[in-house]
């Protein structure tokens, strides 16, 4: 199947969240917002996730293509403790058993995880329910933004931002999950067919970021891109991001990383040049992007 084509001028957001994760727009609404902010292409990257994929298929509005993808839970051992990081991966074959069987292990790990801090708070006092924070996911891949609302609805913090603050979410309760090897994780996204990028990597606002001879490493063994344009990177440090890619011969994208009300950021704040779009298409050979017939 060919690839639908883009306008040479296309808006392109290639990193937003819906309900099949910790985002707060169901598929559907996703990609509605999407056509309503002027998008041309969107890619719905639910953590650890394609669950959202069918109904945003379906609900595609007219002139908007769809990039389906997910952002996988990452870790890298090279370090004591290791890092969390996250891989973006677009375009791959859901139904590859590897791949697929290892995004179930993280989504388990999650509610573990979730389980774990929320005894944590309780266990100074904090009077949150984690049943009812699990059915608040609804079924979606399940996270920290999820117990940052129970945090808002007890009244103990006021926004998701405070939520993730160092005396919540951010470090006191925060708890690590069992993710999925960095090294791990590329081979698997290419081999169902899929095109791996770094997401956000030196995000240094977020917690510890990993050192340029990891990516340089990952590079020689399938990663494809770096996304450089996100809210969580300074100027500089997009400027470095963009100067490493260079260097190691991959292609950059920016994206919004939207996650509906639990963050400000807007659909299309941040968007990828259709070359390297064109790069990920031509890379892929898992999933096409779809457009509404
Ligand atoms: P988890 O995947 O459970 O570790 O939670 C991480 C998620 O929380 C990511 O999707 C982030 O987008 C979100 N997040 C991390 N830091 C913040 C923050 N300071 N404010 C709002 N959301 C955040
Ligand atoms: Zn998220
Ligand atoms: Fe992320
Ligand atoms: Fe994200």
């Amino acid at each position: 199947m060919t690839p639908p084509p883009v306008p040479a001028a296309a808006r392109i957001d290639l990193h937003a969240h819906s309900t099949a994760s910790d985002g707060t727009l169901t598929p559907a609404e996703l990609v509605r917002a999407a056509a309503d902010a002027g998008l041309d292409v969107v890619a719905i990257t639910d953590h650890d996730t394609t669950a959202g994929w069918a109904s945003a298929v379906a609900a595609l509005p007219p002139d908007l293509t769809l990039v389906r993808g997910a952002e996988l839970s990452c870790r890298w051992h090279g370090a004591d403790p290791p890092v969390a990081l996250h891989l973006l991966a677009y375009l791959f074959d859901p139904d590859e058993p590897e791949l697929g069987a290892e995004l179930a292990l993280v989504r388990a790990a999650r509610e573990a995880r979730g389980e774990r801090i929320v005894a944590l708070l309780r266990a100074d006092g904090v009077e949150l329910s984690w049943p009812e924070i699990l059915a608040g996911a609804a079924g979606g891949t399940v996270g920290r933004p999820h117990i940052a609302q129970a945090l808002i609805r007890a009244g103990l913090v006021a926004t998701t931002t405070e939520a993730f603050g160092p005396d919540w979410l951010g470090e006191r309760y925060r708890l690590p999950k069992d993710d999925i090897d960095v090294f791990r994780a590329v081979r698997l996204v290419r081999a169902a067919g899929g095109v791996p990028v770094f997401a956000h990597p030196r995000a240094s606002r977020r917690g510890r970021i990993v050192p340029d001879e990891l990516i340089v490493a990952l590079a020689a063994v399938g990663l494809a891109g770096l996304e450089a344009d996100h809210e969580d990177h300074s100027p500089a440090e997009r400027a470095h991001v963009r100067a490493l890619a260079a260097e190691l011969g991959l292609f950059v994208t920016g994206s919004s990383d939207f996650h509906g009300t639990h963050k400000t950021v807007r659909l299309g704040a941040f968007t990828t040049s259709p070359e390297a779009y064109g790069r990920i298409v031509a890379g892929a050979t898992g999933v096409t992007p779809v457009a509404s017939a």
